[in-house]
């Protein structure tokens, strides 16, 4: 057995780090590619030495092809007082993300087939993005449109769109057998905190905890596999780069919306009832009063590649709002005051838990199966258990013993027992130190 979680962790430290990762990274203009993604993974491989991939425009990968490299240095619209009336430096949110270079003067009605806002939130500027179709756009606020007068505007987009390459990071912990457990989040969103920044700070910080119980003396079932990628041309890329190792991805989760104040959620893989699937349900279930379960569909994040027909994977989502369900949701709400420290640390707890399932879910075999064993001869009855209330202990221990019949697994039972995984573990552990139970 191998303690992933452990009740004894003060999170609110790592919650802190987190939230610092996220504050860090926030005024960063990310895209698909280009600096911001770089300088992004730098301030990652600080806490973490995750490996960045270069990966060429032109490349072809499956149906798609790696696009021209987006970078921005400044965009701004200009009254004819030279005052700038939307400025990038202010929020990168303000430029059509991958917008193509302009350098023109124009009319308020010139400019505004250009100009993007969101009228059901007439205070926030949305996030738009136009990667495969060149074009070039400016969102804004829809008050801050409203109070725009008739003038001669100077409108300035220093971008440029060119030949370079895909960046995307990698990071393997390596466990006791090459099966993967693959942990995957998008790195593509300019100044968005729940959507992109919260995952990436979970992941990176899931793998600094994984690691830590690594560099500790504990043994691996799997090894761990961290994608730090632009959401789905970053999937599809890795995915045709890593064909050999997809094969070895026997259960993932996409990271995504994991700071708000939220619900957690979980979208199952395209499989439905896979391990990871049952994992997490149980995870939640136990924990949580209630929480969101979504059956898979075809759309969302980069589940939708690794759930592609071709390769199935058994990857769902864990999240706390959902895509596209919450009304900060891809506009300038969603910001650092949006997410806390505490509250992706909440969902750091709940990833831990879940892998910690993956890890020790072992099938065992009572080997005393004629009626009840003796507990009390054994000492397990009245004094073990320390950290579990002791009549909950003692029904776990029955439960593991009427069980273990070598066809059901400790989160077979957990869900049999209506009990969280932890306290089956827990006398997993003392039924097997006593010698009654022998790993199927
Ligand atoms: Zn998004």
């Amino acid at each position: 057995m191998i303690n992933i979680y452990s009740p004894a962790t003060d999170f609110k430290p790592i919650g802190d780090q987190m939230y610092a990762l996220v504050s860090t990274l926030f005024p960063i203009c990310r895209s698909i590619t280009g600096n911001g993604v770089r300088e992004t993974l730098s301030h990652v491989q600080k806490l973490l030495p995750i490996t960045v991939h270069e990966v060429p425009t032109g490349t072809p990968v499956f149906d798609w092809t790696v696009p021209k490299e987006w970078n921005i240095k400044d965009a701004y619209v200009a009254n004819s007082q030279g005052e700038r009336v939307i400025d990038f430096k202010k929020s990168n949110l303000h430029v059509l993300n991958y917008s193509t270079p302009v350098n023109q003067k124009m009319s308020l009605e010139e400019l505004r087939p250009h100009l993007m806002t969101l009228p059901e939130h007439p205070d926030r500027i949305p996030y738009r993005t136009s990667y495969y179709q060149e074009k070039w756009g400016f969102c804004l606020s829809q008050n801050q449109l409203d109070a725009l007068p008739e003038d001669d505007y100077h409108v300035v987009i220093d971008s440029s769109l060119e030949a370079g390459s895909l960046s995307y990071g990698e990071y393997v912990i390596v466990g006791e057998t090459s099966d993967e457990v693959l942990i995957s989040c998008h790195t593509c969103h300019p100044s968005l905190c729940n959507d992109n920044l919260s995952g990436i700070a979970l992941a990176t910080f899931l793998a600094r905890q994984i690691e830590q119980v690594k560099a500790e003396g504990g043994k691996l079932r799997y090894t761990y596999r961290f994608l730090f990628i632009p959401g789905t041309i970053g999937s599809i890329t890795w995915l045709a780069r890593n064909q050999t190792n997809a094969k070895r991805i026997q259960h993932g989760l996409v990271v995504v919306c994991v700071g708000d104040a939220g619900k957690f959620s979980y979208k199952t893989s395209r499989q439905g009832d896979a391990l990871i699937d049952h994992a997490a349900k149980h995870v939640l279930t136990s924990e949580r009063e209630s929480f969101n379960l979504i059956d898979f569909f075809p759309y969302g994040y980069d589940e939708r590649q690794y759930c592609s027909p071709g390769f199935n994977l058994a990857v769902g989502s864990l999240s706390r709002s959902t895509h596209g369900k919450f009304p900060e949701y891809h506009s300038s709400g969603d910001n650092l005051s949006f997410v806390t420290g505490a509250q992706i640390a909440e969902s750091l707890e709940v990833y831990l838990k879940v892998i910690d399932v993956l890890e020790n879910n072992h099938t065992y075999i009572n080997q005393n199966p004629h009626c009840e064993p003796q507990l009390g001869k054994r000492g397990l009855y009245g004094n073990v258990g320390a950290t579990v209330h002791r009549p909950t202990f003692e029904m776990a221990l029955l439960w593991i013993l009427n069980l273990s019949d070598g066809s059901h697994s400790l989160l077979d039972i957990a869900k049999r027992a209506k009990m969280p995984f932890e306290t089956i573990k827990q006398a997993a552990k003392a039924l097997q130190d006593s010698g009654l139970l022998k790993q199927a």
